[in-house]
Parts: structure tokens; sequence; C-alpha cells
């Protein structure tokens, strides 16, 4: 017998195995590992993944799979091994590993349908009613009835109904139609000259095709022919003419790209790029790390890397964090790889992911540029894998699996046996630790392209402004510069980093901040609506004209946003033309590329941002990039709060003098003595890492300890407490010396969703003694967590401590 070993489309850990299905024998020839199938699951039909065949099976009395979903297989079997790997290794189920390698378009929706087995009129009135004519109609609308419960259950009993479950992919193909002729180009002659003048358009369409000799696009030839499509239903029911689907790929580009050819390289960018094209050659898997500064050329390198690749007729992966997949970006590389390259990114819709998708997967293109996600593209001959600014913290899923962009890249280097690149000006410690000892090998970019300047940096001690009299948001300095550039039609970039800083809104009488009622998190004040929002649960309330707790109408929003910032330039500098960015302004799609493109045709003199402006931006004008507040990021409670600045300094100021025109930067601050600040003004990158690597020695962080992260929640405090407890005890029993475990203890935000949040938090150096004290944790709570009494999550390498 022929068996397929199946992965089921549920994700809990009572059914996180592989379950055994027949093939049945017409399905023999299609079902293969790694395609999707349906399968009887319990009294359901559920989506599989087919990971396996065997010929025989542990357990008789095997169900048949129902149907196959895909003709050619959606995972290659290097991807159904790496999806084991992502389960083990992060802990979680195998189908969220699976699901997170494809597309959206590919997951299953389920649909629940009820049949009327004998006639309609057989049926009682309230039945036909709600059949409306159909033999097969959604079950929801039954439900939306008036008819009860247990007359449905009557009628199943009775065999006069069924209930079927059905599941579909969400994917969609989109189509064309394309009209052709349909007789010989002799007899729609003749058909011409029989309809004389009567039917003039009609003729007219006959000619077009005539002459095109080819199939023709509706929709052109409407266009062409100013007519309707009566008029060509008219053909089509004469059976003169055709019509046809043709399958096209959505295009979220629609323009051309100019083709760029390779520069000739500085001899420090020949110098890196030469162990890169070797480690190419020799088929050699290889880790590098390309440090160098902003504006060092970087990007040239992984084109030429690239071509190499391409030379070589194997396939490139491009990893770019969201934030800076900007319409720059893609375009470098699209110019230089015209149509062989494929994107992928949130911004694009799940019609245009899927098909951007399905040109990789039918190896139409060659190179892949997208976020993180993008590094399971599915090809089969990989040659590079390159992570560009590879510090950023979006290369780590914060969903399950909670996987690192980085590793799951070198588990594809080793399988493919290629090279590897990480780039960026400032490297995380642990890469750079890793490329000291020789792990990963250190290719350096010292200088900028044609050496020019970094941009000189200006340090702002905003306490001082203060006691001087200045309470405007922009010190004396700034303001001075911002004029300067106004007066040379030069360009300003400022940047707002909002993260950590919140509009909050708080009683100047009583000090009584406004709270979520689920959450434990002060609401944020959104100006455009004047609403209070809590961004964990979503809870919305008006904004209250008075405290609610003194009643004193003192009550106003804190923290500077970038509209008030907005408002405060109009006021200051009322001939600047502004260009916000922000989540507001940039949440329609396309709208962050239409800004973008304003600015860089000069329609405005200042583009006032978020951190979302502070990476991968390239316009010549820009000679000032101005930080409005450089320490709201630092005082949060994560130990990479100094790391985060200064990488956020850095990149931002390499925004300033890429081109002809010299660069400045002014960086106003409350704290100017702070390490993460001094050093990044001197662009010391080894400074800073030789100091910050004290500090993580002494408190024991990383990349001295590999850390992990497990929260505990439920609705119960007593109980959240005592499970958590239990936790503890166990982890404690099985982990060694080595290990450090804190906690249990609340976590920063106690209660989020009504739900109470308890925290252990390990600190090791032997992950395999750390994943088996996880899973005897899971293995106990199994029953609770399943029943979705008890949460808990598992991340390793945190990003967020909260
Ligand atoms: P990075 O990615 O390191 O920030 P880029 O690749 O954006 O740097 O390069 C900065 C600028 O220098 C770009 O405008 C790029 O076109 C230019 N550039 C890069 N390499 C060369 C080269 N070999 N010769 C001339 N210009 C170059
Ligand atoms: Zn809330
Ligand atoms: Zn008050």
């Amino acid at each position: 017998m022929k068996i397929a070993n199946i992965v089921v489309d549920v994700a809990s850990s009572a059914i996180d195995s592989i379950f055994d299905y027949e093939i049945p024998e017409e399905l023999s020839t299609i079902v293969k590992p790694g395609v999707r199938v349906i399968i009887p699951f319990g009294p359901r039909k559920v989506m599989g993944f087919v990971v396996g065949l065997s010929s025989n099976s542990d357990h008789n009395k095997l169900k048949p799979i129902e149907s196959v979903m895909d003709v050619t297989p959606l995972l290659t079997k290097e991807l159904i091994s790496l999806s084991k790997w992502l389960q083990e290794e992060t802990l979680c189920f195998r189908v969220s590993a699976l699901q997170a390698m494809l597309p959206a378009a590919f997951k299953a929706s389920y649909e629940k349908e009820l049949w009327l087995l004998d006639e309609i009129d057989e049926y009682p009135e309230a039945w036909q009613q709600v059949a409306q004519g159909r033999e097969v109609f959604p079950f929801e609308d039954l439900e939306q009835s008036t008819i009860p419960v247990k007359e449905v259950k009557q009628m199943i009993d009775q065999q006069m109904v069924e209930v079927k479950y059905v599941v579909k992919g969400k994917e969609k193909v989109k189509t064309n139609t394309y009209i052709d002729l349909n007789i010989t180009e002799q007899a729609a002659l003749e058909t011409i000259e029989d309809m004389g003048k009567r039917a003039k358009k009609q003729t007219q369409i006959l000619e077009y095709l005539i002459d095109q000799d080819a199939p023709v696009k509706l929709n052109t030839l409407l266009n062409k022919m100013n007519t309707t499509r009566a008029t060509v239903n008219s053909l089509l029911k004469k059976g003169i003419v055709r019509k046809e689907e043709k399958e096209v790929y959505r295009d979220p580009f629609q323009k051309k790209f100019e083709k760029t050819t390779p520069l000739s390289l500085t001899k420090q960018q020949q110098e890196v790029i030469q162990p890169i094209h070797q480690s190419i050659e020799d088929e050699k898997h290889q880790m590098f790390l390309l440090h160098g500064v902003t504006g060092s050329g970087k990007t040239e390198v992984y084109l030429q890397s690239i071509q190499r690749v391409l030379n070589k007729e194997e396939e490139a992966i491009v990893l770019v964090p969201e934030i800076s997949l900007t319409p720059q970006m893609v375009n470098r590389f699209k110019s230089r790889f015209g149509d062989d390259v494929a994107v992928l990114h949130s911004g694009l819709s799940v019609g245009e992911k899927y098909d951007e998708w399905r040109k990789i997967h039918r190896q139409e293109v060659k190179v892949v540029v997208g976020a993180r996600s993008a590094v399971f593209a599915p090809f089969k001959k990989l040659g590079i894998i390159i992570i560009d600014e590879e510090h950023e913290n979006t290369y780590k899923q914060e969903d399950y699996p909670k996987y690192h962009a980085r590793e799951v890249a070198k588990y594809r280097g080793e399988y493919h046996n290629c090279p590897v690149v990480l780039g960026s000006a400032t490297p995380t410690l642990e890469t750079y630790a890793r490329s000291l000892k020789g792990v990963y090998q250190l290719l350096s970019l010292s200088n900028r392209v044609n050496n020019r300047a970094l941009p000189d940096m200006e340090i702002v001690d905003m306490r001082k402004e203060l006691e001087a009299g200045n309470r405007s948001i922009f010190s004396e300095s700034l303001t001075e510069q911002i004029n300067k550039r106004l007066e040379r039609n030069e360009q300003v970039v400022l940047m707002l980093n909002r993260r950590g800083y919140s509009t909050f809104v708080m009683c100047r009488e009583c000090g009584e901040t406004i709270q979520c009622e689920n959450c434990d998190i002060s609401m944020t004040y959104h100006q455009t609506k004047n609403l209070l929002k809590c961004h964990y649960c979503a809870a919305e309330r008006p904004m209250p004209k008075q405290c609610p707790s003194c009643q004193s109408d003192a009550i106003r929003f804190f923290g500077t946003g970038t509209q008030k910032v907005e408002e405060a330039l109009k006021v200051q500098f009322e001939q600047a033309r502004v260009i916000r960015m922000d989540v507001d302004t940039t949440s329609r799609k396309g709208s962050h590329e239409k800004l973008l493109d304003r600015f860089a045709n000069k329609e405005a003199d200042i583009l006032l941002g978020t951190q979302m402006i502070a990476k991968g931006l390239d316009f010549e004008n820009v000679t000032l990039v101005g930080v409005i507040a450089a320490d709201s990021m630092l005082h949060l409670p994560d130990f990479r709060a100094s790391e985060n600045s200064f990488q956020l300094l850095t990149q931002v100021s390499g925004r300033a003098g890429r081109h002809e025109l010299p660069g400045e930067v002014v960086i106003q601050t409350y704290t100017p003595e702070h390490y993460s600040v001094t050093l990044a003004k001197d662009y010391d990158y080894e400074a800073f890492f030789h100091k910050e690597m004290q500090l993580r020695k002494r408190f024991g962080y990383p990349p001295y300890y590999f850390m992990v992260l497990v929260n505990i929640n439920h609705e119960n405090h007593v109980k959240v407490v005592e499970v958590s407890q239990q936790i503890a005890n166990i982890l404690g029993g099985n982990l060694s010396k080595e290990a450090i475990l804190l906690g249990p203890s609340p976590s920063p935000m106690l209660r989020i969703k009504n739900r109470y949040r308890y925290q252990c938090m390990i600190k090791y150096k032997e992950k395999r003694e750390v994943d088996l004290a996880l899973r005897e944790v899971l293995k106990h709570f199994q029953k609770q967590i399943n029943q979705n009494e008890i949460q808990i999550t598992i991340d390793f390498e945190p990003n967020y401590f909260m």
C-alpha cells in the first residue's frame, strides 16, 4: 500500500505529530512530498501537507486521502526538512513552520455547507425559503434563519440533509480575457461581406482581428474599437469569435526600469568581494559579515556577487528590512537584473504576493528581494543569501514560529553550499563578536565611496536650551541650520523617534493617566479622530474633557508626536514645505512611495518622519539631518537600549551628504554624555562595541549568554502565579548549574487583554538542555494548554521583554 505522511492543518499540541493516510490508486501519481491534500480528520475535512511517503505504517485501517490541492509540490525536500528543524529549534508546531514558508494565499479556508438530499419541494416551507432553489448552500444561511437547531438535527437523522465540510485554498490566479477569431480568415472575410453595412462595429472588430492575427485583450479591443461588450457578445454568440482566459501576473510596479551596468569597484570593494566570489566558485558555505560604513558601497558588492551567482545559473535571495524596502532599494536590483527579480514585502496585496511567489516557484526569476519571510523562497539552486542591515530586529519573527532569518539563512547556506553575507554599518554585538572569533569571516569597508566624508555630527544639550529660555521643540542650532538649508534650496530630513515615546494623556493637577481597562498600559492619543486607543487590545474611548479622578479640566496629552512637530515647523519656518511620514500618512498602499517621490522631486524642503525614514534612503540634495530627541529609546527597560540607540543615530546620519554636497547632522538630546550618543558622534563602532561588551559581560547578557523568555498567562491572577512557580520548579530541576534561571516574576506589563502575565527567563550556554527542560514543561501542562486554559509562549533570543 502507498502511504502519505501528513502534517495536519490544526495548530494544537495534541495534533502536532505526523499522521498516515492511504493514497488512493487514482491519486498515486500526484501525491508527492510538498503538496497540500484534503483529508478526513475526525468529523471534519481539513487541509494537510504531505511531508513524506512510505509503504507501511504502524497503524492499520488508514483513511484515504480525499483529494489533492496542488498539481506540483509547493515545498521542496529542503524546505520540508527545514520545517522540522524550525519546529525543533523554536518549539513551534510543525504546521506553523510549514505555513510560515508559504504566502498567505495558500492558507486553507474552511466552509460548512448544507446539502439537500431530496427534491426541494419535499422540504418544509421555511427550508425552501432558506434554500432559494439551491441544493447546496452555506450552513451560515441556515444559522441565520428561524429554523431551530433541533429541527436541523432531526433532518440530519432522517437523512434528508447532510452537512459537509469543504476546504479551499484562497489562492486565485488572475486572468485577462482575450478575443480571437473562431473561424478561418477566409470565412471571416466572407462574413464581413454578408453583414455589409448593417453591423458596422462588428465588421470593424473582425477586420481588426484579421489584421492582428493573434488573440487581442478584450479591454484593448473595446478601447480601440470604441465599442461595448454587447457587440463582442453578439459575435461570440454567433460563434464567429471565441473568448479565452489567459493567466497574468499582477504587476505591483508597472514601470520600466532603466538598466544599470556594474560599476568599476573601488580597491576596498575589490578586496571584500574576492572571498565572497571564492566561496561562490568553490561552492563552499561560509558566513560573512560585511561591515561597511553608510555609503561605503555595500549594495554594489551585493549586486556584483549576485551577478557571479547568475553566471553560474544559480539563484540569490536578498533580505532587506521591511522598512527599507523602499522603491529606491528595489529599483537598484530591478535596474540591474530586470525581469529576473521578484519582490516580496508586506506592502503587496495577498494576490500580488502570491504571483511574485509563483514566479520563484516556477523558476521564472532568479533573484528575490524581500523582507524576512523571503528567506524561504523555494529556489532549488541557491548560490548566495544576503541579509542587508543585519542588525534590524525585524529579522526576528514575533509570532510562531519565532525564528530569526539569520539562522534560517545559515541552514540554507549549509544545505546549498553557498555563502551567506550579513551586511551592516552597525552589526549586532552577537554578529560582530562572532566575526572577531572567526565564526563569521569579517570583511570591512571603512571608507565611503570616493572618500566622501561622513557628515559632521553636532550634539545639542536640550537641558541647556531650556535653561536659556528656549521652549521650542527645535534648538537654536537646529533652527539656524534649517534656515540655512531653506535659503540654499537644499533639503532636510528630520527624525522623531517614536519608539519608547508615548503620546499618553495625563492630568496636570493630580497626575492621573488614562489606562486601558483590559491592559495595564497607558492609552495613546490619536489626534485625527480625537480618540484614545490601546495599542495592545485596540480598545478605544473618546478623549475625556475632564480628569476622571479629580474632575480638573487640565487634562492634556504628553509626548511629542510627528503631527505636533509638523505644526511647530509650520509656525517657525513659515515658507518651508513639509512632508510628514509616519504610520498615519503611510497606511494606504503606495502612499509611502508617493511621498518619497515627491521629496525626491524637490516638492518639499523638509521630510519629517519616524524611524521609517532612518534607513536606506538616498537623496542627493539632503545636506542636513536632524534628530529631534535622541534619548527617547535610551530609557526602555531593555538591555539592548544603548545598542539600538547607537544603531539608529548612525543610520540616520548616514542619510546626509551621500553625494556631491557635504552633509551635517544635529542631534538633540537630554543625555549628551551617554556613550551611545558620544560614540555615534565619532562614528566609532569599535569603541562602542568594546564598551558595550564589558557591560554585557558584567550583567551576563548576550553575546555572553543566550536567552530564552518563557511567558505564562491566564485570566486568573492566583492561578498564573501558581503555574509560574511550578514551571520554575520543573525548569530548575532539569537545568544544569551552567544555566541561570530568573523568575518567576510579573511581566513589566502585568495584564494584557484581561490576562495576567508572568515570566521566567533562562540565560544559558547549551541550548540542548534548555530545549529538553522546556519540553518537560510543555508536556506537563499539555492538557491545560490544549484546553486553552493557560497560555505558555517560548521566545528564544527575544527582542522584547515586556
Ligand atoms: P551602502 O549600501 O554601503 O550604504 P551604497 O551601495 O548605497 O552604500 O553606495 C553609496 C553610493 O556610492 C551609491 O550612490 C552608489 O551608487 C555609489 N557607488 C557604490 N560603489 C561605487 C563605485 N565602485 N564607483 C562609483 N560609485 C559607487
Ligand atoms: Zn488594552
Ligand atoms: Zn486629575
